[in-house]
C-alpha cells in the first residue's frame, strides 16, 4: 500500500474524512464505502463545494496524480466481483472513456462511467455541429 493511503494526516482533511468511511477487510478484498452514494449507487461526497466520486479519488491517490482527461476509473469486476461501492484502488483501472465504453459493451454493463456519459454527450454535440457545418457548406 502506498504511503499516502496510510499516513495519518491532519483531522478534517478531505482525505481523512473519506478514509474514515471505508471498510477494509484486507488489502486485496473489496474496500467498501459506508458513506453516501449517488443515484447510481456509486460513492460520492461533497467536499466543500466539490463533488467527489470516491472511487476516482482513491485511484488518483493511489496513482499519485489526477486521472488523465477523458479517463474513467473502471472496476475490475470480472476479476474481483466488485460492487458499485468498492473503492479499493487495486480493483480500479484508469481507462480512456472510449475504451471503457467498449469494455462494458463487451462485458457486463455498469453505470460508473459518469464521465463517459458527459464525454459522449459532448461528442454527440460535436458531431451535430459538424454535420450542420457540412450541410451549410
Ligand atoms: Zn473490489
Ligand atoms: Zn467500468
Amino acid at each position: 500500500m502506498p504511503a499516502q493511503l496510510t499516513r495519518a494526516r491532519r483531522v478534517r482533511t478531505p482525505k481523512r474524512s473519506i478514509l474514515a468511511r471505508i471498510t477494509k477487510p484486507s488489502r486485496e478484498a473489496c474496500w467498501l464505502w459506508t458513506g453516501a452514494r449517488n443515484s447510481k449507487g456509486y460513492p460520492a461526497v461533497r467536499i466543500r463545494s466539490a463533488y467527489v466520486l470516491v472511487h476516482r479519488f482513491m485511484l488518483a491517490q493511489f496513482l499519485g496524480r489526477e486521472l488523465r482527461p477523458n479517463h474513467d476509473a473502471h472496476h475490475l469486476r470480472d476479476i474481483y466481483g466488485c460492487p458499485e461501492h468498492c473503492v479499493n484502488p487495486l480493483h480500479l483501472q484508469e481507462l480512456h472513456a472510449l475504451f471503457h465504453r467498449k469494455r462494458h459493451l463487451a462485458s457486463r454493463k455498469c453505470n460508473h462511467n459518469q464521465y463517459t456519459k458527459s464525454y459522449e454527450k459532448r461528442e454527440q454535440f460535436r458531431k451535430r455541429v459538424s454535420k450542420k457545418r457540412n450541410a451549410a457548406a
